[in-house]
C-alpha cells in the first residue's frame, strides 16, 4: 500500500510500505477514507522538530475497519470509525479519568508506528482508541467532513476552552487563528460564551473565526493588539484560549488575561522553554495555566452528538482537499500558508 514518509525538512513523499496487519490480539486494521494535514506536521516539515527519516507521518485517522484481533469486542470489520491522535487502551487510571493522553499503555500515531497519512494503518489499542461513526453517516461526505475534525482540532480547541473554563455567559479570549483556534471559537459559543474575542495574524483567518461566532477580531500587527484587548475588556479577560504554543501566544495570553483570570493552553509549546515565560506576569496576576495536549478521545462522544445533530460543524476549517498523491503539496501549501488546514481524501 502507499502511504506518506518523511525524508527530511520539506520532503514527505508518498511511497510503497508494507501493508498494516494484527500484531496484538488488540489490534485492528483501518482503511483510510479521511485523514488531514495538522498545523503541528509544520514542525517536523520546517526542521523544528526531531524527526527521522522513514518515519511516517499523519495523526487524524478516519476510515473502515478491514480487520480486528481476537480480543477486540468494541469495533468489527466494516464499522465506520475515527480515532484521536492519541492511542489508548480505555481503562488505565488516567483513561478512566478521561485523560487518554496519559495512557499508561498509549502511544501517538506516526513515528514508529502506522501514519494517518496512508491507506491502511494498524491501529493499537483498537477498544479504547476507536470510536464507531453512527452508520447513518455513510456516505453523507457533508457529515462526515463535520465529523472528521473530532480526529484533533475540534477536540484541541474544545480542551483550550474547557482548560480556560469557559462558561455560560462570559467573555473570553481566543489566541491564535489557526485551525485549533477557529475551532477553540466554537467550543467557546457552544459552551456559552457571551463574548469571544479573537486575536490572530490572519484576516481571512479572522474572518472564519467571525463565522464560527467570534463577537471581535483583533488583527496582530505586531504590537498594540494586547492593549487593545485589555481596552475593550477593561482590564483583560477571565478566560484566554491559547491556541498555537509558541513563546509570542503565550506572551499574549498572559497580558490579555485578567487578574484571577484562566489560561488554557493547548499548542504543543515551541521556544517557550527557550525564550521565556512570563512567569512574572503569571505570579503577580494570580493567573491560573492549565492544559496541555488535548484527551480528544474523552471529549469525542459529546462532539460526536452535537455533529450528528447539527449543531457543531468545524468542517470550514479545511480550505483545500488533495488526496493521497496531493499530500506533499498540501504540505507546501499549508508551509506556506495558502493553506489554513489541508483535508487528505485517501
Ligand atoms: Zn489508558
Amino acid at each position: 500500500m502507499q502511504a506518506a514518509v518523511f525524508h527530511g525538512p520539506g520532503d514527505i513523499r508518498i511511497e510503497n510500505v508494507p501493508d498494516p496487519r494484527i500484531q496484538d490480539p488488540t489490534d485492528a486494521v483501518v482503511r483510510i477514507t479521511h485523514t488531514a494535514i495538522c498545523g503541528s506536521d509544520l514542525w517536523f516539515y520546517r526542521g523544528q522538530q526531531e524527526y527521522q527519516e522513514g518515519w511516517r507521518t499523519g495523526h487524524e485517522p478516519m476510515g473502515v475497519v478491514e480487520a480486528v484481533g481476537n480480543e477486540v469486542r468494541h469495533v468489527k470489520p466494516g464499522d465506520l470509525v475515527l480515532a484521536p491522535f492519541a492511542i489508548s487502551d480505555g481503562t488505565c487510571e488516567f483513561c478512566r479519568k478521561g485523560l487518554q493522553t496519559s495512557c499508561l499503555h498509549g502511544n501517538f500515531w506516526a513515528r514508529d508506528l502506522d501514519g494517518a497519512q496512508g491507506e491502511a494503518v494498524r491501529a493499537p489499542l483498537a477498544d479504547g482508541t476507536l470510536v464507531r461513526i453512527p452508520e447513518h453517516a455513510r456516505g453523507d461526505e457533508k457529515l462526515l467532513e463535520a465529523l472528521f475534525p473530532l480526529t484533533d482540532v475540534m477536540g484541541t480547541g474544545h480542551h483550550a476552552a474547557v482548560s480556560a473554563g469557559v462558561k455560560e455567559g462570559v467573555t473570553c479570549v481566543v489566541v491564535g487563528d489557526g485551525a485549533v483556534g477557529l475551532c477553540a471559537v466554537l467550543a467557546a459559543k457552544r459552551l456559552g460564551a457571551e463574548r469571544v474575542i479573537a486575536i490572530g495574524h490572519h484576516e481571512d483567518r479572522l474572518e472564519k473565526a467571525k463565522a464560527f461566532g467570534a463577537t471581535d477580531l483583533i488583527f496582530d500587527r505586531g504590537e498594540g493588539a494586547a492593549d487593545e484587548v485589555i481596552e475593550m475588556t477593561r482590564g483583560g479577560a477571565d478566560h484566554v484560549l491559547e491556541c498555537v504554543g509558541a513563546a509570542s501566544s503565550m506572551g499574549m495570553a498572559i497580558r490579555v488575561a485578567r487578574p484571577g483570570g484562566t489560561i488554557g493552553y493547548v499548542g504543543v509549546p515551541h521556544g517557550v522553554v527557550e525564550k521565556g515565560l512570563d512567569i512574572m506576569g503569571l505570579f503577580f496576576g494570580n493567573l491560573t495555566l492549565r492544559g496541555g495536549p488535548a484527551p480528544v478521545r474523552a471529549y469525542m462522544p459529546a462532539l460526536m452528538e452535537d455533529v450528528l445533530a447539527g449543531t457543531l460543524d468545524p468542517s470550514p476549517v479545511f480550505d483545500m482537499t488533495v488526496d493521497l498523491a496531493g499530500v506533499p503539496d498540501g504540505y507546501a501549501a499549508m508551509d506556506e500558508r495558502k493553506a489554513l488546514k489541508v483535508l487528505v481524501r485517501v
